[in-house]
């Protein structure tokens, strides 16, 4: 890869820039190119942005750090606590985009629920010593957004329905980190990063793999590529730039929810251009790791895509491949009438694929009494109630 030059580093925000970037800069401002570690680390592994704090830096470099735009690109507006100890992080960006980013604490008590969250495979890989720090504390799980709104326009998805607003930057994505890294309880870690919150990882790739660098940056937050997944609806070209981007490193989680085309497409827009069988080349060609899976995700919605025989087909979709699937009973959305199927439906679609030789687990509802389920995110008070919404059949979606 050829050096990155000042202009390069100027085409990212001061918080999206690598260690890199930050040297052509500051050798471009007359300072000594070392500092560019330091600059970093104040930002990434400190989570200092206020360029006055950083206390080994000389004061014309840092009024220079100021008047290049380093500061905090938005604030903790709200923060809402469930019973389960889920917290609910509310942020506001500048341009006036908000997000939610959720922080979930894996208690021994609530470990089988949040399987779903982490490959215990993944766990016991070789290529990284667990931490003592990972081993003694109380794991957190945080999960990210990486738009306002959403372009795919899934018709359970409270996001989706509330339509895209404005992507976030890499910095405001990696922000999201650094402001809940400040909001660990004592005796809590940071373990494994999902980026299921509101919007499409893939459907904004550059700023979604830059947040990716720098989040897995040794000199910065240092997370393992392992720990961290991403969701996507199914973006066949984004799902092979990421794999070819992390070597497969990156986890991947996919929204299927439905084995055939024809259920799909109901439900989500996006399956008219991407179709199953599409989508299922691009999982088969993903460099995944030994011993790591493909997670399938499956929310579960009365009457479309919930019968014995969506099961059925289900598994037969997903022979050879790698993967464990997450059942997620539909949360309700404000935007619409579909709904989660009975109990018993849900154990029984398990059951199929269990029987099947799959893994499979059931997403419990996590952080429910504070709106921070999955499809709810940030869209209280938003327009997210334009009236219910129908079915969409076979229609193109305008994306
Ligand atoms: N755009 C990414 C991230 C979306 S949110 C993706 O499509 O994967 C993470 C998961 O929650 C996705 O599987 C999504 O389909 C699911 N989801 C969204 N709204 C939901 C709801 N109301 N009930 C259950 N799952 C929902």
């Amino acid at each position: 890869m050829t050096q990155p030059t000042a202009s390069d580093a100027l085409n990212w925000h001061p918080l999206a820039r690598l260690p890199e970037e930050w040297r052509a800069w500051l050798s471009s401002e007359g300072e000594a190119p070392f500092r560019a570690d330091q600059v970093f680390r104040w930002i990434h592994r400190q989570g200092e942005l206020s360029p006055s704090k950083m206390s080994n830096l000389a004061l014309p470099l840092r009024e220079r750090l100021a008047a290049a735009g380093l500061q905090a690109p938005g604030a903790v507006v709200d923060v809402k606590r469930a019973a389960d100890g889920t917290r609910k992080l509310l942020i506001e960006f500048d341009k006036g985009a908000r997000v939610e980013c959720v922080v979930i604490p894996m208690t021994p008590k609530t470990a089988e629920d949040t399987a779903y969250l982490v490959d215990p495979d993944s766990e016991a890989e070789d290529d990284e010593p667990t931490s003592p720090a990972l081993e003694s504390n109380t794991k957190v799980t945080l999960c990210i957004s990486t738009q306002y709104g959403c372009a795919m326009g899934c018709v359970f998805c409270a996001s989706g329905q509330f339509g895209l607003q404005r992507g976030l930057g890499a910095h405001e994505i990696v922000f999201q980190v650094l402001l809940a890294r400040s909001y660990l309880e004592p005796g809590e870690v940071l373990s494994n990063l999902v980026f299921m919150g509101m919007g499409e990882p893939l459907h904004h790739y550059d700023e979604t793999a830059r947040a990716v660098r720098l989040i897995t940056h040794p000199e910065g937050i240092a997370m393992s590529a392992r720990r961290l997944t991403v969701s996507t609806v199914g973006l066949p070209s984004g799902i092979q730039k990421l794999g070819d981007d992390f070597a497969g490193k990156v986890g991947l989680a996919v929204s299927l929810h439905a084995p055939d085309d024809e259920t799909r497409s109901r439900i989500i827009p996006m399956n008219q251009r991407y179709p199953v069988a599409k989508l299922l080349a691009a999982l088969r060609a993903y460099p995944l790791p030994r011993r790591r899976r493909i997670t399938i995700e499956y929310t579960l919605i009365s009457g479309i895509n919930d019968s014995p025989e969506h099961a059925d087909r289900l598994a037969e979709l997903l022979r050879g491949l790698r993967v464990k699937v997450n059942l997620i009973p539909m949360n309700p959305i404000e935007a619409s009438t579909l709904e989660a199927p009975a109990e018993t439906a849900v154990a029984r679609f398990r059951e199929t694929l269990t029987g099947r030789g799959y893994s499979c687990f059931v997403r419990t509802r996590r952080g429910d009494d504070v709106l921070a389920a999955c499809g709810q995110l940030a869209l209280q008070g938003e327009a997210a109630t334009q009236g219910a919404v129908r079915l969409r059949r076979g229609r193109a979606d305008d994306v």
